[in-house]
């Protein structure tokens, strides 16, 4: 090499090292490659019948392959109650819950939380249990497990069928060992945006008990739009965190979100007749099988704090990019919540944790969030925190 090719080729090293640290590094969860093999991924049909396979043998029972996680969810639910029937719900979740739970013609009974995991108990899975009530959904919130013994005691004696929503704790491990998705009559999973499987948007359901109703497997294929926006949400998502350098990403990502191209997984639509995109079933089977492993931290580490517009603004200054707590509601986001009646008298604990609670992205590595948690850690609410 002469001396002229050795500069361009330390130039080169150093523009690319400087890409991968600032630039695409950042996108969600996803490394370079990542988001190079998602944008370019070519899916077939036998990438849908392969996770369809893998779903159905990891979590024992039927699985079928859906738009999105509502979708799946609702279908769990269709599979086993009677429109009308009554089920507990953790009273701190994504407004996608809800919807799945009313377009199966069911009625949703909030349980209040605990600090120490965000999820009911069972004090209060028994303040909140009457005649109507049929079933139980667990959801491990932000991966963090529920007493799984204590509460599949409790559905044995009422006579409850529980469903176990994934979207937060797929690979997570219950107490007594079992993982989570291996318990409930249906399991529901959402590979939706900074999900513990994310390919920006799909779903499946696994039934594992004989269902007392008969469920269609989606058909119509997913419309172009959605597959164009799916395919280059990690690309846009992971330039505009790029960017964030400059403090114009945050700007770029509202106006993809205005002009839906890039979606927040909030305003994802139910769909129970659109299949899944082949190369998001693709991308979603590699995640699978490449779950960390038990024993690893939860999907957002969170804390309580004080006075969270200020933390928040201090992470701000510190170039942190928050695109949505969750949840800054009970039921999030705060655009659906009224539509909800949450029974906020009721759920006094999900009250207080939704406007205190701070939990970082997915995107960010263990080494970015270093200074994050110094930041946090200074407002934080006395003792009690995850
Ligand atoms: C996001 C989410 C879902 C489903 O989301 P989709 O956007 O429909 O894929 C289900 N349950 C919980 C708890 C969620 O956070």
């Amino acid at each position: 090499m002469n001396p002229a090719q050795k500069v361009v080729f330390w130039l080169t090293a150093k523009g690319m090292a400087f890409v991968r640290r600032h630039y695409l590094g950042m996108a969600a969860g996803y490394s370079l490659e990542e988001v190079c093999g998602h944008t370019f991924t070519v899916g077939r049909q036998k990438d849908c019948e392969a996770l369809t396979d893998y779903l159905g043998k990891r979590y024992g029972g039927e699985a079928i392959l859906c738009k999105n996680g509502r979708s799946g969810l609702c279908l769990a639910l269709k599979a086993y109650f009677e429109p009308g029937d009554a089920v507990i719900v953790n009273g701190f979740t994504c407004y996608a819950v809800y919807e799945a739970i009313k377009a199966a013609g069911l009625k949703p009974v909030w349980a209040d939380i605990d600090r120490g995991d965000l999820n009911f108990d069972l004090k209060n899975l028994e303040k909140n249990i009457d005649k109507n009530t049929k079933g139980i959904i667990i959801q491990n919130s932000l991966g963090n497990p529920v007493d799984i013994v204590a509460i599949e005691k409790f559905a044995k004696k009422h006579n409850l069928i529980i469903i176990e929503d994934l979207a937060h704790c797929a690979g997570v491990r219950y107490s007594d060992g079992r993982e989570a998705g291996t318990v409930g009559a249906g399991v529901a999973f959402s590979f939706g945006k900074d999900k513990s499987i994310d390919t920006v948007s799909g779903g499946a359901v696994v039934l594992r008990a004989p269902c007392k109703h008969k469920i269609k497997a989606p058909t119509k294929s997913p419309r172009p739009s959605d597959h164009l926006r799916a395919r280059f949400y990690p690309m846009l998502g992971a330039t505009c965190r790029g960017i964030m350098v400059i403090r114009a990403g945050g700007v770029l990502m509202r106006f993809l979100i205005r002009i839906h191209w890039v979606e927040r997984s909030a305003d994802n639509k139910l769909d129970l007749t659109r299949k899944i995109s082949k190369f998001e079933a693709r991308r979603a089977l590699t995640q699978f099988k490449n779950l960390r492993k038990s024993g690893e931290p939860a999907l957002r580490e969170f804390y309580l704090v004080e006075n969270r517009d200020e933390v928040l603004r201090e992470l701000r200054l510190n170039r942190y990019f928050f695109d949505g707590l969750w949840y800054e509601k009970p039921v999030s986001p705060e655009r659906y919540y009224k539509k909800v009646h949450f029974p906020e008298a009721k759920c006094p604990e999900a009250v207080f944790i939704s406007e205190h609670i701070i939990n970082f992205p997915t995107y960010y590595s263990k080494d970015k969030l270093v200074r994050a948690r110094k930041i946090v850690e200074k407002h934080l609410i006395g003792g009690e925190n995850g």
